[in-house]
C-alpha cells in the first residue's frame, strides 16, 4: 500500500479484534516497503551520520509546522536540555515546570544545573495552571532567579500559550514548550512548533510522530538560537566543523531514523485526522457518564498522543478494563514530588490537583487505527 491512503478508520472487520493501547504494527505494515527501501538507500550510501535525509526531514518538519528552523537531535530529552543550554539556563535559575508530566521534563531542567519549580495543573485540561504559576513566582525563594516557563502539552493538548506568553512578557521570562506528546496539535490554527518561542519534541516510537528508535527536535523562529543548538549537538563546533566554539555534546539524529521519520511523516496527516475522529467518538460515548475526558478548550486541537479521562472511581474502572482484557495505563500515578529523585522539590502544601489526577487519571486506548466499534466497547466497559 505505498500510495499512502489515509488509514481505513472504520474498517468493520477490525471491530472484533483485540483492542491495542497503541498500534506500532499497522503503520509498519502500511509503510514497510517504503521504509525498507529508504533504509537500504542509507545503508548503501554509508552516510550513517547526518546523511541527506536529516536535512530533508528538518525541511519537511519546518514546512509541516511553520517553524522557521528545525534542529533534530538524539532524543526529546536532549531537545529540552540543549534548547535550555542555548538560552543560557543554568545554576541559580528557576524553571517553572508542571508537576503532572513525565520525569524527562524535570530531568532536563536539573541537568542544566537550574532548579525546577513544580507548578500545579488545571483540573480540567491537566496542563500548567497559570494561577498557580503566578503564586509560585510570587513566593519564589529569593536565592533563585526566575528565568523560564517550561510548559508541557500533556497527552497532546497544547498548554494555554496566550496566557503564558502574556505572563512571560510581563515578568521578563523565557517560554518553552515541551511538545514531546503534541506533534500535530494546534491552537487557533497555529501549529505545535510555533506556539511558544522555542519548542522541543520527541520521536520516541510511541509519540504521535514516532521513529524506530530515539530522536527529537528543537523548533524555533529564532535563527541565532537554532544555530547555537546546531553547534551544541555537534560538540559545540562551528558549521564547517573546524573550530570548537563552546563545550558541546554528541546529540545527532542518525540518518536511518531520519529516513524512517520521513516515511512516517507521509502518513501523519491521515493518522492525526483519525485520532481526532476517535477522540470525538470517545467524547460522545462518555458524555453522560461520570468519566470526565481531558477538556479540550475552544480553538485547541490535541495531537492525541493519549486519550485520558479522570474518574473518582478510576481504580475500580481499571479493574473492569483489566477483566475485559482492554489495555489502559495510569500515567503519572506516582507524582514526581513523591519520588526519591524529586522529593526535595515538593512545595509546602503539596500539589493538590496533581495528586488528585494521580488517583483519578485513566488513559484509554488511542491510536489512528482504532475503530468506532472498539471505542464503543471500551466505553461500554466503563459503564456507559
Ligand atoms: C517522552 C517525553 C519526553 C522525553 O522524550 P524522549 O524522546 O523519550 O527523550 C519529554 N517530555 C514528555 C512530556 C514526554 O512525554
Amino acid at each position: 500500500m505505498p500510495d499512502h491512503a489515509p488509514p481505513a478508520v472504520h474498517a468493520a472487520e477490525h471491530d472484533r479484534s483485540a483492542i491495542r493501547f497503541l498500534d506500532l504494527d499497522t503503520p509498519y505494515r502500511l509503510l514497510k516497503q517504503d521504509i525498507l527501501r529508504a533504509m537500504e538507500t542509507v545503508l548503501d550510501s554509508h552516510a550513517f551520520i547526518h546523511g541527506p535525509p536529516v536535512a530533508e526531514l528538518e525541511s519537511a518538519l519546518a514546512e509541516h509546522t511553520g517553524a522557521a528552523h528545525v534542529v533534530t537531535v538524539a532524543s526529546g530529552t536532549d531537545a529540552l536540555y540543549l534548547a535550555m543550554l542555548a538560552q543560557g539556563i543554568g545554576p541559580g535559575d528557576a524553571v517553572f515546570v508542571p508537576a503532572y508530566t513525565y520525569c524527562a521534563t524535570v530531568n532536563a531542567v536539573m541537568h542544566t544545573g537550574a532548579t525546577p519549580v513544580l507548578v500545579d495543573v488545571d483540573p480540567d485540561t491537566f496542563n500548567i495552571d497559570v494561577r498557580d504559576l503566578r503564586h509560585r513566582l510570587d513566593t519564589l525563594d529569593r536565592a533563585l532567579r526566575p528565568r523560564l516557563i517550561m510548559a508541557v502539552d500533556i497527552f497532546g493538548l497544547p498548554a494555554d500559550y496566550p496566557a503564558l506568553q502574556a505572563l512571560a512578557a510581563r515578568e521578563g521570562l523565557l517560554l518553552m514548550a515541551d511538545a514531546a506528546q503534541s506533534f500535530g496539535a494546534s491552537l487557533n490554527g497555529t501549529r505545535c512548533g510555533r506556539l511558544a518561542p522555542v519548542t522541543a519534541t520527541s520521536f520516541y516510537p510511541t509519540k504521535p510522530l514516532g521513529g524506530y528508535g530515539d530522536g527529537g527536535a528543537i523548533l524555533t523562529d529564532d535563527a541565532a538560537l537554532a544555530a547555537h543548538c546546531r553547534s551544541l549537538r555537534w560538540h559545540g563546533m562551528d558549521d564547517s566543523r573546524t573550530e570548537s566554539l563552546r563545550p558541546g555534546t554528541n546529540s545527532r539524529l542518525d540518518t536511518l531514523q531520519a529516513a524512517v521519520l520521513l516515511a512516517k511523516l507521509r502518513l501523519f496527516h491521515g493518522e492525526h485526522a483519525a485520532r481526532e475522529q476517535m477522540a470525538a467518538h470517545y467524547a460522545a460515548c462518555l458524555r453522560d457518564s461520570e468519566v470526565r475526558p481531558q477538556l479540550i478548550p475552544e480553538g485547541y486541537h490535541s495531537g492525541w498522543a493519549h486519550y485520558t479521562v479522570r474518574a473518582p472511581n478510576a481504580a475500580h474502572l481499571a479493574d473492569k478494563l483489566d477483566t475485559a482484557g482492554i489495555p489502559f495505563k495510569r500515567y503519572y500515578q506516582q507524582p514526581l514530588h513523591w519520588q526519591p529523585a524529586f522529593r526535595h522539590l515538593a512545595p509546602d502544601g503539596g500539589l493538590p490537583v496533581t495528586e488528585q489526577l494521580a488517583k483519578e487519571g485513566l488513559t484509554l486506548p488511542m491510536h489512528p487505527y482504532l475503530t468506532t466499534g472498539q471505542v464503543e466497547r471500551v466505553c461500554a466497559v466503563l459503564g456507559t
